[in-house]
């Protein structure tokens, strides 16, 4: 271990750690495809514990004869039974998923933090019971696509792709293919390559719930596999959730070819502390907001803007907090800052912050225990922060967080807006009439209230300017797969 300096408490947690066996790895994974799991024609790559550096399993992924498999299966699958059963059969295999997902909660918790590094207490409290609500809550659209204000008879695209990131893996392959089937599409899903394995149990829960083969097809695969399924000539939509570059990309490669595109991409979001805010409340909010699942969230909290004149209290309330806060095992149920998902990852958040000290910015990190092997990064808060730093700028995706100050409501609009993103922000304050005052004027697809990120499959979430397009979420989310 590297001992950075122990923090004392007196108060020190015995551990708790969950089981790994829980999660009933298999010593190999291959690819789901027209309702068959087999070897996929691609290269065989291992993927890692990122708290340990240990292999899981080996996952022989797609191969570009494997997309084209996949998506003549998904053809298959819509062009017979499935884009004609009737809403309310739809809605049975929606609701036997869902209900799957709670029932294999546990198993899929511990899957998704020895495949992430995320914490037990987020994937068991967060993702898992979040992807189930989104098959449920999809199931409730299925029989009422008439009544969705899209027309009275709106009909499914055909075959969907999907490419998701690492961050979410289970929850984001549940946002794209709940509302996707809900609406009468069938789906070709690629997980990202370093967080393959909840979505390929997610694919076994799908055939264990009988649905048609085809109607879901799972390829793990890098970026060639992501691009040969979004450049198919077979696909009719493509669903992107990943980095702005990946996404303009995307969007170029697809212009003219009739597809349809939603983009979900990154972010830098504004939280936003008035004077009068419950600062107790606004401390966990900020926390919440940029630490939660070590940062790697595209709505994260990632510039804190706090009124000049309680910039000194904050700072202090966060730093105590911040030292509470436990680093380690994923599978402890104590602890709040996993690991970091890859050493890819970890390079891109060390270079930000070191780019961060080399343009003037004040770094303080709390005493914090960093585990030898592993991908680790403490938390970190720099001060003194200007909007043309890199830290202000850019996305780091890490736990890492910038704070910026302000004197006036509109000074706070100003610099939260001073960005090529716009997916979500946050307001800090008492007065209703200045929340809604600063929400009509953020541009932001989320406005979080004296909260931060809560999720919700009745709320829509998406982006403004290079966050993206499109909605996933609510009655919005079966838009991005209609006809209408
Ligand atoms: P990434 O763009 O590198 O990869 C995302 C996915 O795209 C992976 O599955 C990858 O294999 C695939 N991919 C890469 N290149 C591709 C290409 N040329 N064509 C098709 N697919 C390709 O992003 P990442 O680093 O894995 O994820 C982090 C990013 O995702 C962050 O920027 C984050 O903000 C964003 N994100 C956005 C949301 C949202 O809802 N807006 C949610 C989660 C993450």
């Amino acid at each position: 271990m590297t001992e950075i300096e122990t923090p004392s408490t007196g108060f020190e947690y015995a551990p708790a750690p969950e089981s790994a066996a829980i999660a009933r790895l298999k010593q190999s994974y291959g690819i789901y495809v027209g309702g068959e799991f087999r070897a996929g024609r691609g290269e065989a790559v291992k993927t890692v514990n990122p708290a340990t550096e240990e292999p899981l399993a080996e996952v022989a992924e797609a191969s570009e004869a494997d997309v084209d498999d996949a998506v003549a299966a998904a053809r298959r699958a819509y062009d017979g039974a499935w884009s004609r059963l009737s809403g309310s059969a739809r809605a049975k295999y929606l609701f036997r998923i869902a209900r799957a997902i709670q029932e294999r909660g546990r198993e899929l918790a511990v899957l998704e933090s020895l495949d992430n590094g995320k914490p037990i207490r987020e994937s068991r409290d967060v993702d898992i019971p979040t992807a189930a609500a989104h098959f449920f809550y999809y199931a409730g659209w299925a029989d009422k696509l008439g009544y969705a204000g899209f027309g009275p008879d709106p009909r499914p695209i055909g075959v969907a792709g999907q490419v998701i990131p690492w961050n979410f893996p289970l929850l984001m392959a549940a946002w794209k293919i709940a509302p996707a089937l809900a609406a009468g599409n069938t789906v070709v899903l690629k997980p990202a390559e370093t967080t393959p394995l909840t979505a390929l149990t997610l694919a076994e829960i799908i055939a264990e719930c009988d649905l048609p083969p085809g109607v879901v097809n799972v390829l793990p695969g890098g970026p060639a596999i992501g691009q040969a399924l979004v450049e198919h000539e077979g696909v009719d939509k493509i669903a992107f959730t990943g980095s702005t570059a990946v996404g303009k990309q995307i969007q170029r490669s697809v212009a003219a070819s009739g597809k349809r595109l939603s983009l979900e991409l990154g972010g830098k979001a504004a939280n936003i502390v008035f004077s009068d805010a419950p600062l107790d409340q606004a401390i966990e909010g900020i926390v919440n907001g940029i630490f939660f699942n070590q940062g790697h969230v595209c709505c994260a909290g990632s510039r804190l803007l706090v009124q000049e004149s309680i910039h000194d209290e904050v700072v202090a309330g966060l730093k105590d907090r911040l030292r509470t806060l436990r680093l380690g095992d994923p599978l402890d149920k104590n602890t709040d800052i996993g690991a970091i998902n890859s050493a890819a990852q970890l390079a891109r958040i060390r270079e930000l912050s070191d780019s961060g000290e080399a343009e003037g910015a004040d770094r303080w990190s709390p005493a914090c225990t960093l585990p030898d092997k592993g991908f680790w990064f403490p938390p970190t808060l720099f001060t003194g922060v200007s909007q043309a730093n890199r830290i202000a700028r850019e996305e780091i995706f890490g736990p890492v967080l910038s704070v910026l100050t302000f004197r006036t409501p509109q000074e706070a609009v100003d610099k939260a807006n001073n960005t090529p993103y716009g997916l979500s922000a946050g307001i800090w304050t008492e007065k209703g009439s200045r929340i809604l005052w600063m929400a009509n004027r953020l541009r932001a697809g989320v406005v979080w209230a004296n909260t931060f990120n809560r999720f919700d499959p009745t709320s829509p979430f998406g982006g403004y300017k290079e966050s993206g397009f499109g909605r996933e979420g609510g009655r919005h989310g079966l838009e991005a797969y209609l006809a209408h």
